[in-house]
């Protein structure tokens, strides 16, 4: 399979697209990105490493950091942490308040911002310095010290994050939050702010397509814990567009509002994508477009 030629030739026909989609402006420093960049990077199982485009220029990986809070949280607590939040798809956008209050302050699943939120919690209460530590386990799983958080998108998000504060302190009246929220929301905003270009992006999600282990074979989680990862970026990866993003891509994905896709195919490779404009949904329009294009030319998908 030549990816390579594949992937320049969908580039360059995505590129050509109308571009749609508007900035995420409710975070204002997400407002002030070039808008027009877009970059896509594969690693393969097999080594092939390849990028196109902004591929190296670092953007807010956003909720694509979702992943990774939830992988060290699997990590440290195994099954015990589905006391805390489920795993079905929620049909509502990712700051919904509406279903926690017939849920009982039990989150959907740890992708939307009620989910990710008690993921906080959890890790705050189990790591001794949860914002290092985070940072440790992420730059470890690629052995990259360069990935870092970025205080001014935090602190803009810290500045506007009504929901969340809403959401997090909702959820702590039911007894599912158990440090102080002003804590949990400080991390949260934080793992949010994470730092990455496509090539950095897919190279740290490649252990998902690697049954849990690294390029280097340090294991990151089990094999049973990156199949159940997987399962969950599949049915919860894309907001409420991820049947959609399964009917036209077929692969495990997740998104983040900063306009960044990261696609895993099991066994194979793991593909980030990164256009700032999102589509109504809130997903990267080029990216879906291109992720679309790039499974339909590859005629490869899980299914
Ligand atoms: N930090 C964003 C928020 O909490 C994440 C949203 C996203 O990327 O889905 O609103």
């Amino acid at each position: 399979m030549d990816f390579k030629e594949i992937i320049q030739e969908t580039y360059l026909k995505t590129d050509k697209i109308s571009n749609k989609g508007t900035l995420a402006t409710y975070i204002p420093q997400l407002a002030k990105v070039n808008s027009k960049s877009f970059g896509v990077y594969i690693s393969t199982i097999d080594n092939l490493n390849f990028g196109i485009g902004d591929c190296y220029q670092k953007f807010s990986i956003q909720s694509i950091s979702k992943v990774l809070s939830l992988s060290l949280a699997y990590k440290i607590l195994g099954e015990k942490i589905w006391e805390r939040l489920g795993v079905e798809p929620s049909g509502t956008a990712f700051n919904s308040l509406v279903q926690l209050e017939t849920d009982n302050g039990i989150p959907r699943n740890p992708f939307i911002n009620a989910g990710a939120i008690v993921i906080s919690d959890i890790l705050l209460s189990n790591l001794e310095n949860p914002k290092e530590d985070f940072l440790t386990f992420v730059r470890n799983i690629a052995n990259n010290s360069e990935l870092n958080y970025s205080s001014k998108i935090a602190a803009s998000e810290k500045e506007v994050g009504f929901r969340n504060i809403a959401l997090c302190n909702f959820i702590k009246s039911f007894g599912n939050i158990k440090n102080k929220p002003s804590d949990v929301l400080d991390f949260y905003f934080d793992l949010c702010s994470l730092e990455m270009n496509c090539k950095e992006l897919s190279e740290v999600f490649l252990f998902l397509a690697n049954e849990g282990n690294s390029v280097t074979n340090k294991s990151i989680l089990t094999k049973s814990q990156s199949k159940r990862i997987n399962a969950l970026m599949q049915t919860c990866g894309f907001y409420d567009e991820s049947g959609e993003f399964s009917f036209k891509v077929g692969l495990p994905g997740k998104s983040g509002v900063g306009g960044g896709i990261i696609a895993i195919h099991p066994g194979k490779y793991s593909i980030a994508v990164w256009s700032p404009k999102l589509n109504t949904k809130g997903n990267s329009y080029k990216g879906m477009k291109f992720l679309e294009e790039f499974t339909t030319r590859s005629e490869l998908s899980i299914f």
